[in-house]
């Protein structure tokens, strides 16, 4: 491998939530610096300063360091200087050294102002389309001579920045795809500043494209590898070419392939969540998730170990091992490694995070909070086992938390268990026991209950269970009584809103 240190970045545009697919580009950026002993920059592009917004940059701020990935420079942020002796970080921070660049390669002849206009442009466009050409400019402001040049500029003419595109094919090296050549017409002179509208002299004027800037800083801050999303790879000519101009050396690129969904689509909101604060949002833990992210194109040497902390990533990661064939974002795969995490958190974190998700719920008395929170820490050892995610556990658990009496009468399985003879009288029986009795229902208690009813009667199995259990849960089926009982009646005693067994059978059996 290439001794020079390595140097690596992320640089997203703050213009939506962060994505997988962008999050697997900064995870992969992240693993290779790491396991390199290189450099991780994080660089914030928003060029494009009608989409880019404060709010996606704090949030892309916010899921990089949810997922663990911290970076070595980047741009300051409210409470945290910058990092790192190649700033700024955040683009728009940089249009001066853009303007300077462009200057340079305009009195290197690298580059041209191009006055063509758009409608100029787009009748060139129309009849490459008639004659069945390639839609390509037709390079007609390369040869301006200087006094027409000089002439337009002082008359205000507006123009945009193209790069003279030599007559040779442009080439890179990829480390996932080998090499990668494409011809020099299929590139044109790309534009590498935006005509200023309104005609502002000067070359600031317009803004400078993704392709340009992001070129302009990767060879300042010193990038040796570029890992990003294969949706750039018809970029990185143009980006090449821009290199060479400057006589700058062009560093080695990994394009990582496209996540597509089960359907083998393109990724999108359509197949479920698709950013990463949407997973966070569901109760997903982020080693769930970066573990998932990390399969997502590489797999490791063994070809069986699924597997893996961002520790463990860290010692095995390589770009050697990650695969151009597109990846299948496959939602079974991170429930499993989900549930996997889960079980492995402690339950006091787990416990935590699952609160929220209860809060609207649960009338907290505010006193005793020691027994509250042991109380929840069994409710969701209870639950949590049976769930992918942590906003699952609501659902899941809504047996504890009482039920619609109603709906649940009205429920067709139920009423056809609730219309049986056997029922009916299994639930008086169970009445009767419930209100001469006080204090808790414990499962003890309960138990004897069912044998004696069964004694009675002679009912038994889901004859007897069933109709009990509905009426108990709402449903016919759901945790065992014995660790059910304890949470229904501890969480009435607290105090939590939750009705107590004696509640549920006697409102149930009135109805
Ligand atoms: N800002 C670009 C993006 O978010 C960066 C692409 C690159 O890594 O060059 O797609």
């Amino acid at each position: 491998m290439n001794t020079q240190k390595i140097r690596v970045r992320f640089a997203p545009s703050p213009t939506g939530l962060v994505h997988v697919g962008n999050a697997r580009t900064a995870l992969y950026n992240w693993l290779f610096a790491r396991r390199t002993g290189g450099t991780f920059l994080l660089r914030i592009e928003d060029t494009d300063l009608e989409r880019s917004e404060a709010r996606y940059e704090t949030q892309l701020i916010e899921d990089l360091r949810w997922l663990g990935l911290d970076w070595d420079e980047g741009p300051a942020e409210a409470s945290v200087p910058e990092k790192g002796a190649c700033g700024p970080y955040r683009q728009s921070e940089r249009l001066a050294i853009y303007a300077e660049h462009t200057e340079r390669l305009l009195a290197e002849g690298k580059a041209y102002r191009c006055f063509c206009t758009a409608e100029e442009l787009e009748a060139e466009r129309a009849q490459a389309v008639a004659e069945h050409r390639p839609q390509i400019y037709s390079g007609r402001c390369r040869t301006l001579d200087t006094a027409t040049i000089e002439r337009n500029v002082a008359a205000g003419k507006p123009f945009a920045v193209r790069l003279k595109i030599e007559d040779h094919p442009l080439r890179f090296h990829d480390l996932v795809r080998g090499t990668v050549e494409f011809a020099a017409e299929t590139v044109s002179d790309p534009i590498l500043v935006r005509s200023a509208s309104g005609g502002a002299g000067g070359v600031s004027a317009g803004v400078p494209v993704y392709n340009y800037v992001v070129t302009v800083d990767d060879a300042l801050m010193g990038i040796t590898h570029v890992i990003r999303g294969d949706d750039h790879i018809s970029n990185t000519p143009k980006q090449v070419a821009i290199y060479q101009a400057f006589g700058w050396p062009v560093p080695e690129f990994a394009h990582l392939s496209t996540i597509l969904g089960a359907d083998r689509e393109r990724l999108s909101k359509r197949h479920g969540a698709t950013s990463i604060s949407n997973f966070r949002e569901m109760g997903y833990l982020p080693e769930a998730l970066v573990n998932y992210l990390a399969l997502l194109g590489w797999g490791a040497e063994d070809g069986k170990t699924e597997t893996f902390t961002l520790e463990e990533l860290t010692r095995t990661f390589s770009l050697e091992r990650v695969t151009p064939s597109p990846a299948i974002f496959d939602f079974d795969k991170l429930n499993w490694l989900n549930r996997h995490y889960l079980k492995l958190a402690a339950p006091e974190r787990v416990a935590d995070l699952a609160w929220e998700y209860f809060a609207e719920r649960l009338t907290v008395p505010g006193t005793d909070t020691a027994a509250v929170k042991s109380w929840f820490e069994r409710l969701l050892a209870l639950f949590v086992p049976a769930v992918d995610h942590l906003n699952q556990l609501p659902a899941k658990a809504a047996a504890v938390f009482g039920f619609d009496i109603n709906a649940a009468h009205a429920n067709e399985e139920n009423a056809a268990v609730l219309a049986a003879d056997s029922a009916r009288t299994v639930l008086g029986e169970m009445a009767s026991r419930i209100r001469a009795h006080s204090g808790r229902v414990t499962p003890e208690i309960f138990k004897a209950w069912m044998n004696e009813i069964k004694a009675a009667t002679g009912i038994k199995g889901k004859e007897l269970f069933h109709p009990v259990r509905i009426a108990l849960t709402g449903a016919h089926s759901g945790p065992e009584f014995d660790k059910l009982l304890p949470l229904i009646e501890e969480g009435a005693a607290l105090g939590l809103g939750i009705p107590s067994v004696r509640e549920r059978i006697e409102g149930f059996v009135g109805v």
